[in-house]
C-alpha cells in the first residue's frame, strides 16, 4: 500500500509539509503510522493542480460514458484489493472484520453505482416560450473538497470521490487523523486508475492533517468551488459559515440522535434483533445509530428486560476476530469521552441496566473497549436524551399514546434517522409521515442502498447524497437559449 509516511497533493506521493502525527490502534494504543499532515501550502499546491487537472482537454471534454470508465476502474481495484483493504481499515479504526468487509464491499459499489449513473447522465431541453431552443447542462464544478469523518471511512471517502469524479471534477479528500490510512490506500486506487487510463494525475488528492489547518484551508480555498463535509454539527456549523463568505455550496452529513420506535404489536424477536443492531453494531460510533429507544409503556418492562439479557450475551472482542459483534472504539480518547458522559448521566439519575463502565478481564485491557450500555429511569429532554454520544450507549423511554411519542421523538436538535417496529402498516404511515427525519426504517434498521438518497433534517445536515441525482450536487446548472428567429427586437 505504499509509504505511509506519503501523502497525495495532486497527484505527487510525497511527505507532508505540516506536523507530524500519529495513528494509533485501538486495540493495542500502539501507533500503526506516523505521518506529516498536509499543511495550507500542500492545500494550496493540490487546488491549484486540481484547478489545471479539471480544466486539462483530456479530461474537460471526455463524454461521461468515458468517465465511467475511470469509476468503474477504481471498483475492480477497490475489489482486488478488497481484503487488505478491509483489514487496513480494521486495523485503523479497530472495527470488526466483517463490518469493514461490508464498507469495503460498499465502496466498490458506490463506483460502480456513479459509473453506470454516468452512462445514462442527460441534460435537458426545457419548454420553449419564444422563438429560440432552451436547453438546461449540468457542467463540472472543477476543485471540489470532500472532508471525511473516522467512523466508515472508505464508505464516506467513496460517497463523495466517486460523484465528485463522476461530475468531471478534481477532488481533495481530507480524512480524519484518527484514521487515515484507508484514505490514502484509496487514493493509490484512484492514481492508478487515473495512470491506466492516461488521464491528470492532479484530479486526485489525498490530505491528512487536522481538520482546523488542513480542512479549513480547503473550505477557505477560493479554487475550491464546493465543500461535502460528514461528521459533527459544530463542525458543519463552522465550515457552513466559512463557506458562506465565499458563496460557496456545501453538503453537510451532521450528526444524529435517532429514535427507535417499537409498538405493542411489533414483531418482538425482529424488534429486539433490529433495536441491539442499530446501536450496538460499529460499536454505536454510527450517526444513524438508534439511540433513543421509544417502548410502548404496556410493552416496556418486559421487552427492556429480554433486550438487557441478550445485549449481555453480544460478543465483545477485537476486530479482527469473526466472531466479534462488539469491537473497540475508534480510540482510547473517544472512549474515556463516552464513560464520561455515561457517568454524568447516572450522577444525574440515570438508572444502569447494563453495562456503564469498560469490560473486565487482561484481554480487554489494552484496547478502547465500552460495554454495551443501556440506561433509562431519565426525561427525553436529559441530556443523555438530548447529545449525540457516538458510543454503544442506549437510553430507553416510555410512551403511551401517538401524539405524545411524535412530540418526543422530534424534541431534538437533530433529523437524521427513525426506526419503527409495528405490524400495522397504517402506524408504521402514519409515524414515518411525522417523524422529522431524513431516513425512517419500518421494520428493519441501518439498511443502505447507494440508489436512495440519504441526508439529515435540522441540525443533521444539508443536502443529500447518494442516489442518480447525486452527481448533480457536484455540478452546475446552466441554461442556454439557442436563437432560432433570425429577426431580433431591435434589429434594424
Ligand atoms: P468531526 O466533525 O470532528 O470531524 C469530521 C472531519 O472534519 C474530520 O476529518 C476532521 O478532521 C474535520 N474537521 C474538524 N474540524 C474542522 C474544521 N474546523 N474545518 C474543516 N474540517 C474540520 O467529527 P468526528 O470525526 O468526531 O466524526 C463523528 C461525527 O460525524 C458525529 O457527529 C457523526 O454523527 C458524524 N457523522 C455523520 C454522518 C452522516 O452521514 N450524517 C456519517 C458519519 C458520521 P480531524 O479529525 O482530522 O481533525
Amino acid at each position: 500500500m505504499g509509504h505511509p509516511d506519503e501523502i497525495l497533493v495532486g497527484g505527487c506521493w510525497r511527505r507532508g509539509t505540516g506536523d507530524p502525527f500519529e495513528t494509533r490502534s485501538p486495540l493495542t494504543g500502539a501507533p500503526l503510522a506516523e505521518l506529516h499532515g498536509a499543511s495550507p501550502a500542500d492545500v494550496d499546491e493540490a487546488v491549484r493542480a486540481g484547478a489545471a487537472a479539471a480544466a486539462d482537454l483530456a479530461w474537460r471534454d471526455l463524454p461521461p460514458h468515458r468517465r465511467a470508465r475511470l469509476l468503474s476502474r477504481v471498483a475492480d481495484l477497490v475489489a482486488e484489493r478488497a481484503e487488505d483493504l478491509a483489514r487496513l481499515q480494521t486495523a485503523d479504526t479497530g472495527k470488526s472484520i466483517n463490518e469493514t468487509r461490508a464498507l469495503v464491499a460498499s465502496a466498490e459499489g458506490t463506483f460502480r453505482y456513479f459509473a453506470a449513473a454516468l452512462e445514462t447522465l442527460e441534460g435537458s431541453l426545457t419548454p420553449s416560450r419564444g422563438p429560440y431552443v432552451t436547453l438546461s447542462v449540468h457542467e463540472p464544478i472543477g476543485v471540489v473538497g470532500a472532508i471525511t469523518p473516522w467512523n466508515s471511512p472508505i464508505a464516506s471517502d467513496a460517497q463523495k470521490v466517486a460523484p465528485a469524479l463522476a461530475g468531471g471534477n478534481a477532488v481533495v479528500l481530507k480524512p480524519a487523523e484518527w484514521t487515515p490510512l484507508v484514505a490514502l490506500a484509496l487514493g493509490r486506487i484512484v492514481a492508478a486508475a487515473l495512470a491506466d487510463l492516461g488521464l491528470p494525475a492532479g484530479l486526485m488528492s489525498v490530505l491528512p492533517g487536522p481538520g482546523p489547518v488542513a480542512g479549513e484551508a480547503i473550505v477557505r480555498h477560493p479554487g475550491v468551488g464546493k465543500v461535502s463535509f460528514t461528521g459533527g454539527t459544530a463542525t458543519g456549523r463552522r465550515i457552513g459559515a466559512l463557506a458562506a463568505e465565499k458563496i460557496m455550496p456545501v453538503s453537510l452529513e451532521l450528526g444524529g440522535k435517532s429514535p427507535t420506535i417499537v409498538f405493542p404489536d411489533a414483531d418482538r424477536e425482529q424488534a429486539l434483533a433490529g433495536v441491539m443492531f442499530g446501536i450496538f453494531s460499529s460499536t454505536g460510533q454510527s450517526c444513524i445509530a438508534g439511540s433513543r429507544l421509544f417502548l410502548h409503556a404496556s410493552i416496556y418492562d418486559e421487552f427492556l428486560d429480554e433486550l438487557v439479557r441478550r445485549t449481555g450475551k453480544l460478543r465483545i472482542g477485537p476486530g479482527d476476530d469473526p466472531a466479534t459483534q462488539v469491537a473497540p472504539m475508534v480510540a482510547h480518547a473517544h472512549r474515556d469521552r463516552v464513560a464520561v458522559m455515561v457517568d454524568a448521566a447516572v450522577a444525574g439519575g440515570a438508572r444502569v441496566r447494563c453495562g456503564g463502565r469498560a469490560p473486565d478481564g487482561p484481554e480487554y485491557a489494552a484496547g478502547a473497549y465500552y460495554l454495551p450500555t443501556i440506561l433509562d429511569g431519565v426525561p427525553n429532554d436529559a441530556p443523555i436524551c438530548q447529545e449525540e454520544i457516538f458510543g454503544p450507549v442506549l437510553v430507553a423511554l416510555p410512551f403511551t399514546d401517538e401524539d405524545d411519542l411524535v412530540a418526543q421523538a422530534n424534541a431534538t436538535v437533530y433529523g437524521l434517522a427513525c426506526g419503527i417496529w409495528t405490524r400495522d402498516h397504517r402506524t408504521a404511515w402514519r409515524v414515518a409521515r411525522r417523524v422529522e427525519a431524513g431516513t425512517v426504517w419500518v421494520n428493519t434498521y441501518k439498511q443502505f442502498s447507494v440508489s436512495t438518497p440519504f441526508g439529515g433534517m435540522k441540525e443533521s445536515g444539508l443536502g443529500r447524497e447518494k442516489g442518480r441525482d447525486g452527481i448533480l450536487g457536484y455540478m452546475r446548472q446552466k441554461s442556454v437559449y439557442w436563437g432560432t428567429d433570425e429577426v431580433l427586437p431591435w434589429a434594424g
